[in-house]
């Protein structure tokens, strides 16, 4: 039998924790050792999961668990609060990062660069998970080369904190690479109620609905004379993001310092 990868697990009793904690008890080249959240303390997550216990418990001190449960990597899925003080913890213990928690700010990203350089420990980061999200995200910057007036319209769930999403703001970054900045829309164009046109992203407009009942969902659209192109992703539940989640567990070993993006393990 091949060696068993080590996961501990944070944000576990989260709504991407629980979907994540059954597609890894699924797989047999996977183990659960840790489980770290601030609800649910003491809960197995085996059973928090849908499944049966496990005797892996809940714990609400990460620093410990990294000691204590022998861990190959850390996986995230926490809050943008709490994700950098994590990623710290874990790169500092040498222990490896699969992290799919969003709103990391491009210096955060930098820090965790230079932590997991400095600690020899690898972090993937990847605003989303999902195949579909990743093709979404490609077609769009392939498309802006040929339309660069674009907006996008990205929709979560209304628990979702922080806008606009990680996948977003990547997509713009993405698009970014292939179009020059200019001001989306008519130059004199002014909002009688403020924030209507959107986030501005070098000039592209990013616009954040949140209500119940989504899981995500991201429209890209194009525009030209005489003609429209919507690029559109939906994610209708959380078990599409688990086989990139597995692809970046099993590969995060073999990579070296921060990685961003599930296209490139693909
Ligand atoms: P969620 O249901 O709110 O889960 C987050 C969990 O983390 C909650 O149980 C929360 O506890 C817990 N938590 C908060 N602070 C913590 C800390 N310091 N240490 C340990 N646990 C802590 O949110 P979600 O829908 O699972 O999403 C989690 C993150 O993943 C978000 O950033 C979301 O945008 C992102 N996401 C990424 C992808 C992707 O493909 N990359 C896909 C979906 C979602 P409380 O409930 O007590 O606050």
């Amino acid at each position: 039998m091949t060696e068993q990868i080590k996961i501990l697990l944070n944000g576990a009793a989260g709504k991407m924790g629980r979907a994540m904690a059954a597609g890894i008890l699924g797989e047999a080249d996977m183990q659960l050792v840790g489980a770290v959240d601030r609800s649910c303390i003491g809960c197995d997550i085996g059973e928090l999961s849908g499944g049966v216990a496990i005797g892996v418990k809940v714990s609400d001190d990460l620093a410990a668990s990294v000691k204590r449960c022998g861990a190959d990597v850390m996986l995230d899925f926490t809050t943008p609060e709490a994700v950098m003080r994590n990623i710290r913890t874990a790169l500092s213990a040498g222990l490896p990062c699969v992290v799919g928690t969003t709103g990391l700010t491009a210096a955060d990203l930098e820090e965790a660069e230079a932590l997991a350089l400095a600690n020899d420990a690898p972090l993937f980061v990847a605003p989303n998970f999902a195949l579909t999200a990743v093709l979404m995200m490609r077609f769009a910057a392939e498309a802006a080369k040929y339309f660069p007036h674009y907006e996008i319209i990205e929709i979560h769930n209304d628990r979702k904190m922080d806008a606009p999403s990680g996948t977003a703001l990547y997509t713009a970054q993405m698009i970014g690479r292939e179009r020059e900045p200019f001001a989306q829309g008519a130059l004199n164009s002014f909002e009688t109620l403020p924030g209507c046109r959107g986030g501005d992203y070098q000039g592209a407009r990013i616009h954040s609905v949140r209500l119940p009942g989504v899981v995500a969902i991201q429209e890209v659209l194009f525009g030209g004379p005489g003609q429209m192109l919507s690029i559109r992703q939906d994610s209708t539940n959380r078990d599409c993001f688990f086989p990139g989640v597995a692809l970046a567990l099993r590969r995060i070993r073999s990579l070296h310092g921060l990685v961003q993006g599930l296209e490139k393990l693909l």
